[in-house]
């Protein structure tokens, strides 16, 4: 293999990026880096300062108010700060979730926030999920993924992870709030969700985690230790 590799991941909101990413990172000795993570860490903020403008320029300004940075402890696991602040528990919220999708649409955040994701890809060999990975943030990584399920799966995956946490919350508000996400992140005009020309596309619909993940190594087995004679 060449000194650092990159996979990107891309897809929509809870088709399992994460999750798989994670386990592909601890199997293959990668970095996992969860770019969504960082985008609502900027959601936490607004929240936080009652900032709700739509106006670019107070966007802008707002932006240059907070400080922004990412760290990762010895088992490899993502923190998010907010200043001095590990906010990491704290941006996994519905409300985060919504107000991640409304500011990633404006170009001076997703400017913000490149240089934090592509400064990763060149110290570390990484597996990073997001929306615009493959197309935007990593345009020449190694090896591109664009991970689906039907809106109906996703809901119920996501069903699943929010009463493991206690959470009630009905079907039919998942579903709404997974459309809502997925219409907004796939029509807005900066880095929209869409598959890069180059990337294989993995439909995880029918399939279970464990399934997943089989298809998602053998993707990465064929790339890195087929084609380069290597393994
Ligand atoms: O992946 P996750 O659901 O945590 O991302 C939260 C939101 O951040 C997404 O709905 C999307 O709008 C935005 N995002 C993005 N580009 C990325 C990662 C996330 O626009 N690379």
């Amino acid at each position: 293999m060449k000194k650092t590799i990159s996979i990107a991941i891309d897809g929509p909101s809870g088709a399992g990026k994460s999750s798989l990413a994670k386990r592909c990172a601890a199997v293959f000795g990668l970095q996992y880096v969860d770019t969504g993570a960082i985008y609502r860490t900027v959601a936490l903020a607004a929240i936080r300062a009652g900032f709700r403008s739509a106006d670019p320029e107070e966007v802008s300004a707002f932006l240059r108010t907070i400080e922004v940075s990412i760290q990762y402890d010895s088992e490899g696991m993502q923190h998010m700060f907010l200043g001095d602040e590990d906010v990491t528990g704290q941006i996994r919220s519905p409300e985060v979730s919504v107000r991640a999708s409304d500011l990633s649409s404006f170009p001076v955040v997703r400017e913000y926030l490149m240089d934090m994701q592509r400064d990763l890809a060149k110290s570390h060999s990484v597996i990073m999920d997001g929306r615009d990975i493959g197309t935007v943030v990593l345009p020449n990584a190694d090896l591109k993924i664009f991970l689906t399920a039907s809106v109906e799966e996703r809901a119920k995956r996501r069903m699943l992870e929010l009463q493991a946490k206690g959470e009630t919350v009905s079907f039919d508000e998942v579903v709404k709030s997974i459309s809502y996400r997925d219409r907004q992140d796939s029509e807005r005009a900066a880095a929209p969700l869409k598959k890069a020309d180059d990337a294989i596309e993995l439909d995880t619909s029918s399939l279970n985690f464990d399934e997943s993940f089989a298809a998602l190594s053998q993707l990465i087995l064929d790339r890195f230790y087929v084609e380069n004679g290597e393994g």
